[in-house]
């Protein structure tokens, strides 16, 4: 739901603020699918939203289920459609949210680098990506910025989201985790923002051609630059920052890269490693590693702070680089 037109509207028409702030409420809080379902407000105001406004941005168009994940597809107004995934962990849930349509940065192990780009998610369709899971009764406390799209490269719309969600969905900012593949003036405009919101970066290389060779866009953020201004991010933020690292068999996953991974994670105390299984895409020939233990048996014996995640989703493609529309 657009709230600032909403309640510019509301207050043209000469409702008092505290209507205003009923039916900004009625949204966040979920409980409703439509206008007309607001009982708490007059038929007659009820009528006149429902005329002007839409009450998602986002229609569901197909979902699919798995024991611990769903993955639904959205349409957007203009007929472009987007996925959005809920993850069910033991103790929370947490929604992965897309910042934009298709994808520039063409990552070639990822199904919606395929889809090229079409065009920026709204602050409000970023939003009702997870009003949407919550319509369904389901209680959201994680947010994930990884669905389709880099949001550094709208910047600007998933800030003012993360602002909303945080503000308004209450959700901690701590509990929330922006992933780029390095684009480095976003990084940096990330660092003055300065809210304390987690960072992940999608290494899965230290090595500067492999990585032009899995992500174009690397060529133009290039990995010493990434290392630098990553130091820069702790030093300044005194926060972890986390390393994606997605086996690719073949292309990262030699020992001599497992090692370069121990010496960029044992270089600042604030490194932190994701070792994550690829997940296969039809788009792609990479193939998820076969030496996933010898590679992690060189992160113990150099006592490299990292996890082995273990990868949601998959089995309905909404894992990580899976989604497509
Ligand atoms: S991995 Fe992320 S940045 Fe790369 S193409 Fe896919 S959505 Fe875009």
């Amino acid at each position: 739901m657009n709230v600032a037109k909403i309640s510019q509207y509301l207050l043209k028409i000469g409702q008092p603020k505290f209507r205003v702030n009923q039916v900004s409420e009625n949204y966040y809080l979920a409980k409703f699918n439509s206008f007309e379902e607001m009982t708490n407000i007059s038929k007659d105001l009820r009528l006149k939203l429902s005329e002007n406004f839409s009450f998602l941005s986002i229609k569901e168009d197909d979902m699919v289920e798995s024991k611990n994940s769903l993955k639904a597809r959205l349409k957007l107004a203009d007929n472009l459609y987007i996925e959005t995934v809920l993850l069910k962990y033991k103790d929370w849930n947490t929604v992965c949210v897309s910042t934009q349509v298709g994808c520039a940065m063409g990552c070639t192990f990822c199904a919606t680098g395929s889809m090229g780009f079409k065009r920026n998610l709204t602050t409000e369709e970023i939003v009702d990506q997870i009003i949407y899971w919550k319509q369904k009764g389901i209680d959201v406390s994680r947010i994930v910025f990884m669905g389709m799209g880099e949001p550094f490269m709208n910047w600007q719309n998933v800030r003012q989201a993360l602002i909303d969600i945080h503000s308004n969905l209450k959700i901690g900012w701590r509990k929330m985790t922006v992933s780029t593949v390095g684009v480095i003036e976003g990084i940096e405009e990330f660092i003055s923002w300065g809210q304390q919101v987690n960072l992940a970066i999608s290494l899965h290389s230290l090595n500067q051609e492999t990585r032009e060779k899995i992500m174009p866009s690397t060529k133009v953020y290039k990995l010493n630059e990434l290392i630098k201004i990553c130091h820069r991010y702790t030093n300044q933020t005194k926060r972890l920052l986390f390393f994606e690292y997605a086996l690719m068999d073949g292309i990262n996953d030699t020992d001599t890269d497992a090692y370069k991974l121990s010496d960029l994670v044992n270089s600042n105390k604030l490194f932190f490693a994701n070792i994550i299984k690829l997940n296969m895409v039809k788009t792609s020939k990479i193939r998820p590693s076969r030496r996933t233990d010898q590679f992690c048996r060189i992160l113990d014996v150099n006592r490299v702070k990292y996890s082995r995640r273990m990868s949601m989703g998959s089995e309905i493609n909404g894992a990580c680089g899976q989604l497509i529309s």
